[in-house]
């Protein structure tokens, strides 16, 4: 469970401030699928970021299970990251130089409880592709590779930032239904931030933000599928 009590982010430049986060409160529960929407400039990617422990908080806390992550030092929360923490970001970050199997390996590499590789590409798949290399598959298929990368290192939470944002409907699609899959059925827990409304139809909770606050807050008891 990850409970976030009175978190605010200021960002400061030269004379310039801006309130990110406006005493943010909530509470994720483990094996729930969380998307956050709002527009842009909203403070979507700043909560995610302090949430994950990608930035600092200027005020407030953080917890998972047990530990504060405000109060762990850098390399600490690393490690914590390293072990815990998934990653779906809208851009894929694969590394060119690498096929699709190396690519998937290095997130492999930083687990403790890692996942095979080949079972993953299968899982997304893609089991032909793994001496392929990223420019020759196509953008649906390179963001499935970079999903089988965070998920490599067997992550109990996965944070996903406009996950489907380059993507066209029916790959979307797919890695929605993908990741759907994940929560379903292995129990991942999700936060995926979006302002495409349509996304929070498969959600459990839903979150709207605006102007750095939460300003609507909805359970979905009959949570669609992505198919
Ligand atoms: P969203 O993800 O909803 O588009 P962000 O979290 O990126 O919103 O941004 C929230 C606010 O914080 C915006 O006003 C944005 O301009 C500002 N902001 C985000 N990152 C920085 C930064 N590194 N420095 C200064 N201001 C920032
Ligand atoms: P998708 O439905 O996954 O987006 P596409 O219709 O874009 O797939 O691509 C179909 C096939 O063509 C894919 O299997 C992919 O390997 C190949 N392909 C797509 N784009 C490229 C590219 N730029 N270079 C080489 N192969 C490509």
């Amino acid at each position: 469970m990850i409970i976030i009590r009175d978190v605010t982010k200021t960002y400061t430049n030269g004379d310039v401030t801006t309130d990110a986060l406006k005493n943010i409160n909530l509470t994720i529960e483990d094996g729930e699928f969380i998307v956050i929407l709002g527009p842009s400039g909203s403070g979507k990617s700043t909560l995610l970021n302090v949430i994950s422990g990608l930035d600092t908080v200027t005020s407030g806390e953080i917890t998972f299970n047990s530990t504060a992550l405000t109060s762990l030092s850098e390399s600490e929360m690393t490690a914590f990251r390293r072990e815990h923490l998934g990653f779906i970001f809208q851009q894929y970050n694969l590394l060119q130089n690498l096929n699709v199997l190396d690519n998937i390996q290095i997130g492999a590499d930083i687990g403790k409880d890692p996942l095979d590789g080949q079972e993953l590409l299968k899982a997304v798949g893609l089991q032909e592709a793994g001496n392929k290399y990223p420019h020759q598959l196509s953008g649906g298929e390179q963001q499935r590779v970079s999903i089988a990368r965070s998920l490599a290192k067997n992550p109990d939470i996965i944070f996903c930032d406009e996950p489907t944002g380059s993507l066209d409907e029916h790959n979307s699609k797919n890695v929605l239904a993908m990741l759907q899959e994940l929560n379903n059925n292995y129990h991942k827990t999700i936060v995926l931030i979006t302002h495409n409304a349509g996304i929070a139809e498969m959600a459990d909770k839903v979150i709207k933000m605006n102007s750095g606050e939460i300003t609507e807050f909805i359970m979905n008891k009959e949570k669609k599928s992505a198919r």
